[in-house]
């Protein structure tokens, strides 16, 4: 075996040094001239930094790294699981990942990659749809794990895009300023086939992290005309690309009040295509409008992802609560030990998903370890349904706590900061820790960065409709119909014929 290097391991530096490549991205009507300083995508970059180093740390060095055959020290976010090991390995890995971001950064380095993955995993469809786009999969792995890329994930369209009825190729608009152009398609679509890769104009959502990550994957929808049908990569910068973000919701100083909400945001954005080219060696898939029926299966591991990173997170939220109580006292009342108690159920209910669907995990066709699906959408509608009501509890256990915060600059004033210790003296925890624990339980339920959070576990990687109508389709009976039709003395395969016929399609039936 070749001495091992580590030279493909990017540091933090590294990765911000890499975000500085002149791409287009607006913020309130300016254009931003460097992601990794401004107040609007700073934090989140170094967020990201910070994982970056991990991968250098002694002590996780070898959670968030492996080493390949070859004796290359490779990020491990782009290793593909073949054993159950190795899937075990990616959960520490997401886990170490979560805990770093408290679980709040839904698209950590390993998230999309994990989509990517999906495509390894299931490399025999793309092969039976596109044979000469396949290879194209396994080289783009290579090439991401080589420059240690982190990617957003662009599936969603613009709800505007259901107007693309409207819209025909070549069709001119009058635009302010700006004369009469050629009008974008409302729905992502290939504008331009060439030998050499596709042009594609239009525009794509909500694309968290993209504007500071290095690349994306694009992933349209089902039930589309094959030119709005591709699967392909790019990178953030190019030419043609404009990356629109959302208002920031984290607070650009640091501040003890709110210890989460002013670390730094992922960043959400609108994404537009001014006629990118795309190199045919980054594409995936063309012109297969059925392939992304297959997305509950590609999708699993990058489902199964944020249901590790929810597990996480509940847990905090049960440490969370469980300072609340002591910090005022509460613990005698059995109303609160109940709704403790409900957050607990909420974690342990999480975890046992998570371990279920790793302990199901498959081998696929293409060779490639896979957690189970059933658990994993199922545990992803529990981690959903759960949410809110979970963040509810918190918010109740902590009364008028949260809402009653104080600046560090009230404490520091001569005066007044003697008598605020005081007064604020939590039952267990001294004015200033009480005032930082209120302001993370703020952070979490009730402000503007906790609410996009909450939108962020209701709608990424789809809504809980749709995960249903998945769950409805994925989840195999044909066992249980078998066995009550005989304990009933039925004909067997008359009756089992409908959840035989399901199980065969195995694909969501929404339209
Ligand atoms: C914070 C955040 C981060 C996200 N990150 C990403 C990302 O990184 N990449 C990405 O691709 N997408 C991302 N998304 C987008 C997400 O995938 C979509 O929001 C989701 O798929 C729902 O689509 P929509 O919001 O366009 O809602 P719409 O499709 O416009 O639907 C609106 C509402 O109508 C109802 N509805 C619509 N259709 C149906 C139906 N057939 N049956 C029943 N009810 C229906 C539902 O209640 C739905 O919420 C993110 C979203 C959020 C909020």
């Amino acid at each position: 075996m070749a001495a091992e290097t580590d030279r493909f391991v990017k540091t933090g530096s590294d990765y911000k040094a890499s975000l500085r490549d002149g791409r287009v991205v607006w913020y309130s009507g300016e254009r931003i001239g460097d992601v990794t300083t401004h107040p609007a995508t700073a934090g989140g970059v170094q967020w990201l930094a910070d994982l970056h180093d991990l991968q250098h740390d002694a002590e996780h060095r070898d959670t968030a790294t492996y080493v390949r055959p070859d004796g290359e020290r490779v990020s491990r976010t782009w290793q593909i699981p073949r054993t159950p090991d190795d899937l075990r390995a990616r959960r520490e890995l997401t886990e170490l990942t979560s805990r770093r971001t408290l679980g709040f950064f839904g698209r950590q380095l390993d998230n999309i990659a994990f989509t990517m993955i999906g495509l390894a995993a299931y490399e025999h469809l793309f092969r039976r749809s596109n044979p000469e786009l396949a290879d194209n999969i396994l080289r783009y792995i290579r090439h991401a794990e080589e420059k240690n890329i982190v990617l957003a994930g662009l599936i969603a369209d613009p709800q505007g895009a259901r107007a693309k009825e409207k819209w025909s190729l070549g069709e001119r608009v009058a635009v302010d300023g700006h004369g009469d152009i050629e009008r974008l398609p409302p729905l992502l679509r290939v504008v331009e086939r060439r030998d050499d890769g596709i042009v594609i104009a239009g525009a794509k959502i909500v694309g968290t992290v993209l504007p500071q990550a290095q690349e994306m994957i694009i992933i349209t929808q089902p039930f589309v005309a094959p030119e709005e049908s591709f699967w392909c990569a790019l990178p953030a910068n190019a030419d043609g690309v404009h990356i629109v973000l959302r208002q920031a919701v984290s607070r650009p100083e640091p501040t003890r009040e709110h210890p989460l909400a002013s670390r730094g945001e992922e960043m959400d954005c609108l994404i537009i295509f001014d006629n990118v080219f795309v190199p045919i060696e980054r594409v995936f898939s063309l012109g297969d409008p059925a392939l992304p029926l297959e997305y509950g299966d590609i999708g699993a591991g990058e489902h199964w992802h944020t249901l590790i990173r929810m597990t996480v997170k509940a847990e905090l939220l049960v440490a969370l609560t469980q300072m609340i109580i002591d910090a005022l006292g509460t613990t005698k009342v059995a109303k609160v030990r109940e709704l403790a108690a409900d957050v607990i159920l909420y974690a342990q209910g999480l975890r046992a998903f998570t371990t279920a669907a790793e302990n199901s995990a498959i081998v696929t066709e293409s060779g490639v370890a896979w957690p189970g699906v059933d658990f994993v959408t199922a545990g992803r509608v529990f981690g959903i349904e759960q949410y809110g009501r979970i963040i509810e509890a918190v918010r109740e256990l902590a009364g008028q706590g949260p809402l009653m915060l104080f600046s560090d600059a009230d404490f520091r004033q001569p005066e007044l900061g003697p008598l605020l210790t005081q007064v604020v003296e939590g039952f267990d925890m001294v004015s200033e820790a009480k005032n930082a624990l209120m302001g993370l339980v703020w952070d979490i339920t009730s402000d503007g960065y906790g609410m996009r959070m909450d939108y962020f576990e209701r709608l990424n990687g789809y809504p809980k409709f749709f995960l249903k109508e998945r769950l409805f389709g994925e989840y195999d009976r044909v066992a249980g119909v078998e066995w009550l039709a005989e304990f009933l003395g039925l004909p067997v395969d008359q009756v089992a014929e409908p959840a035989r016929r399901l199980a065969a399609r195995r694909k969501p039936m929404l339209g």
